[in-house]
């Protein structure tokens, strides 16, 4: 329908447990990036995928500068990511580059560094996980287009309250587990140009990737995040402004 370019998706993914986990090898054969960018093939996405080991730790300047959209899976490694990458990341945020932080990302340098908080919240890994209800709170938002009311993931990772992050700017999410617990588990903030997305679903021993909503949340949640002004242009964070005609 629309004419404008693929939008170009950069999903980053820390790739650690990939690496050592049985069951994360067999859940993602490809990897959680790559379940994740096969979830997302049907949209108008251009995607590549980057890893830590990779030179740069997968994010030189000249990608995140072709990139509209980052989106970031951590968990094990945080410690081990440059702050010099965190540096240029947050700039290329601050400058209107969309950001979708993905379950345990909540506590990655990146991620704290844009919230100025640490982003602690409860947390609970019960054997075969928890059933948790994905309730839609905000309906007219775009990234809860599509969706049920609510939807459910069979097992997961318990993300409790309180979630240590500033206000939201929006609440697209909220979620229930069955230890009765509840969290914001969709919320969006702006920082500077950029407009960020926290999505909480995403425990990388359950094969909650290959689910359907969840896929379908990540894929809008980047389509909001992008901004038709970013156009892959390098936005100044501050300029002159123009001379105003004469009263
Ligand atoms: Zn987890």
């Amino acid at each position: 329908m629309s004419a404008r370019a693929p939008i170009r998706v950069t999903i980053w993914n820390e790739a650690r447990h990939e690496q050592k986990n049985p069951i994360v090898q067999q859940i993602y054969p490809l990897g959680i990036h790559g379940a994740i960018a096969q979830g997302l093939a049907d949209r108008d996405f251009l995607i590549r995928t980057a890893t830590l080991d990779q030179p740069e730790q997968g994010l030189p300047q000249a990608l995140l500068d072709d990139t509209d959209v980052l989106l970031w899976w951590g968990h094990i490694a945080h410690a081990e990511v440059e702050d010099g990458v965190v540096d240029r990341i947050q700039q290329r945020v601050l400058a209107g580059m969309g950001l979708v932080v993905l379950h345990s990302g909540h506590h990655s340098k990146l991620f704290r560094r844009l919230m100025g908080t640490n982003a602690n919240l409860a947390w609970r890994e019960a054997p075969g996980g928890d059933l948790e209800r994905v309730w839609v709170v905000e309906p007219s938002h775009p990234i809860a287009e599509g969706l049920p009311p609510m939807f459910e993931v069979a097992a997961s990772e318990m993300y409790g309250e309180p979630f240590d992050i500033p206000q939201p700017d929006e609440i697209v999410f909220m979620s229930w587990y069955s230890g009765g617990e509840v969290f914001r588990s969709g919320c969006t903030f702006k920082r500077g140009r950029g407009r960020i997305f926290f999505f909480s679903p995403g425990h990388e021993t359950f094969p909650i990737y290959h689910d359907r909503n969840v896929i379908k949340v990540i894929g809008n949640g980047v389509e909001w995040t992008m901004q038709s002004h970013s156009d892959g242009r390098i936005l100044e964070n501050w300029h002159r402004p123009e001379a105003l005609p004469s009263p």
